[in-house]
């Protein structure tokens, strides 16, 4: 396969010519080049962009209803050759990238009705005057997104800035540029006009750098690591940007001894190693009631030993492979700290080397017990198949070690007492909390993190404020 940018309609190679290589994580080799882009191609999307721009953002709503709209069935018609790219490109299991490729054609359809029902706010001041704001569109935005929901991520930044009338450049993570490479050809499919929308491919550092630099990029919606999303706002902060960071976390899933258990450990188990455990939701410290401890324990260690770890397009695989070498080292150098901090591995905690795939970045789902909530495994990010078990007795103490991190993205709990479901839920420093569930998502709401893991929400009307600028018109009456 190979990669080309998407500039003004055109698919292109970087401007110096220059291409890195894209590995499949299963096999650990390459199959496939993308554009080691700079700052050049950068400019060149931007130039694209902003001659795009006087036409896209006074386009009537249902024409850019209709644009995104055929962006979704673009998506959906060719939905397992979407999910086939990036399950080679990413690790993950190909059925679950199926199910992420609907949910990206959603998020297109999601705000393509946006697009059409987005309107502002009237203030009456009594016989005075009266206010109206307007919700303009901002001109060329920038949006960057990570490796763990390729396509899913990319397009839920992309759909709302176009939606809300904005152009823009936009740059997938390095590490799986597939599906976006796709959705470029799917935007050449549908007629999208010209520079409406530009993919750059390329690394952070040079690419994503250089979007954040640009002087006319207004706005940088960002999902990452923490430390990046630190290095962006220190850039654009001076520059008074709008900034929309999504970062990092460190998410306890809290079961309490009145929980339906049965039900709790099941979703655990995707809580825990959905995706190879690499997507932010995840929880990743795992809190459980005293008089459920060993229970949940020795299921979480049945469970974890029996899912099927290996080749990503074996429907019988639950866990695909890690997505890089560096981030597969990652991984099993926080599982030789928890051994050294003190923690006892209780299943998994080693790599993998399945039939076939001896030369694929493989982790076996690990549940480690027996460190304190203050240790760097148990407070730093870790984003792979890895979990702690951590015991509680009273409410209190699980509010205590739930919100003893520097992250603040999701927590998940498990209680069948509504008052206690109440009373939890506003005590915790999470962005989102789920009860009973997990990863039941309505795109109306808002998403994001407290704390380090981020600023700003994305979701329904939040991300279309994001992308307008609010003006106040103020008219008297006398
Ligand atoms: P990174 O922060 O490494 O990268 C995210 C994106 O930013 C990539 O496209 C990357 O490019 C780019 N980038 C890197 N350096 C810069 C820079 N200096 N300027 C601008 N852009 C840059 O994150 P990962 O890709 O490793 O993703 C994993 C992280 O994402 C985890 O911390 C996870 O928690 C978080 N995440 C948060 C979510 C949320 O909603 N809060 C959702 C999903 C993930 P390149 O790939 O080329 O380095």
């Amino acid at each position: 396969m190979k990669v080309l940018n998407f500039i003004n309609g055109e698919l292109q190679e970087a401007v110096n010519g220059q291409s890195m290589d894209n590995y499949n994580p299963a096999k650990g080799e390459v199959y496939a080049q993308v554009p080691d882009s700079d700052h050049q191609d950068v400019h060149l999307a931007y130039d694209a962009a902003q001659a795009a721009y006087p036409n896209w953002s006074v386009l009537p709503a249902e024409e850019k209803f209709k644009y995104l709209n055929a962006i979704a069935e673009g998506i959906d018609k060719r939905r397992d050759e979407f999910a086939l790219a990036e399950s080679i490109d990413q690790g993950k299991p190909f059925w679950l990238a199926k199910n992420e490729m609907i949910r990206s054609a959603q998020n297109f359809r999601f705000f393509a009705t946006a697009a059409m029902q987005f309107a502002s706010e009237s203030h009456a001041t009594e016989d005075r005057a009266i206010n109206y704001t307007l919700r303009q569109s901002i001109g060329v935005v920038g949006c960057i997104s990570p490796w763990n929901l390729p396509l899913y991520l990319f397009s839920w930044k992309i759909a709302p800035a176009l939606a809300a009338g904005n152009t823009v450049v936009a740059k997938p993570s390095e590490f799986t540029p597939a599906t976006a490479h796709l959705l470029s050809e799917v935007c050449q499919e549908v007629g999208l006009p010209h520079g409406v929308l530009n993919i750059v491919h390329g690394l952070g550092p040079k690419v994503g750098q250089a979007m954040v630099e640009h002087p006319r990029i207004k706005a940088i919606s960002f999902t990452g690591g923490t430390a990046t999303g630190k290095h962006i706002a220190a850039t654009a902060g001076p520059m008074f940007k709008k900034l929309s960071l999504e970062l990092g976390g460190k998410n306890p899933n809290i079961i309490f001894e009145d929980a339906d258990i049965e039900k709790a450990i099941k979703t655990t188990v995707n809580t825990s190693f959905l995706n190879q455990g690499e997507i932010c939701l995840c929880g990743s410290r795992l809190l459980v009631h005293e008089s459920l401890y060993d229970k949940v324990k020795e299921e979480m260690v049945k469970r974890a030993k029996a899912l099927v770890v290996g080749d990503p397009q074996d429907e019988k695989t639950r866990v695909g492979a890690i997505v890089s070498k560096p981030h597969y080292e990652k991984v099993l150098s926080y599982i030789e700290l928890a051994k050294q901090e003190g923690g006892r591995v209780l299943a998994g905690g080693e790599a993998l080397h399945p039939e076939g795939f001896e030369s694929g970045w493989f982790i076996a789902p690990t549940v480690i017990e027996g460190l304190g909530p203050a240790c760097r495994t148990n407070t730093e990010e870790i984003f792979g198949p890895v979990i702690t078990l951590m015991s509680f007795k009273t409410e209190e103490e699980a509010l205590q070690i739930a919100n003893a991190t520097e992250y603040g993205l999701a927590a998940t709990v498990w209680t069948e007492n509504l008052t206690r479901a109440h009373r939890f839920a506003s005590q915790l420093e999470f962005g989102i909390v789920w009860v009973n569930c997990w990863l039941l998502r309505d795109l109306r709401t808002p998403f994001g993190g407290a704390k380090s893991s981020g600023v700003g929400r994305e979701g329904g009307w939040e991300a279309m404020r994001f992308f307008t600028e609010p003006k106040n018109v103020c008219i008297a009456l006398k």
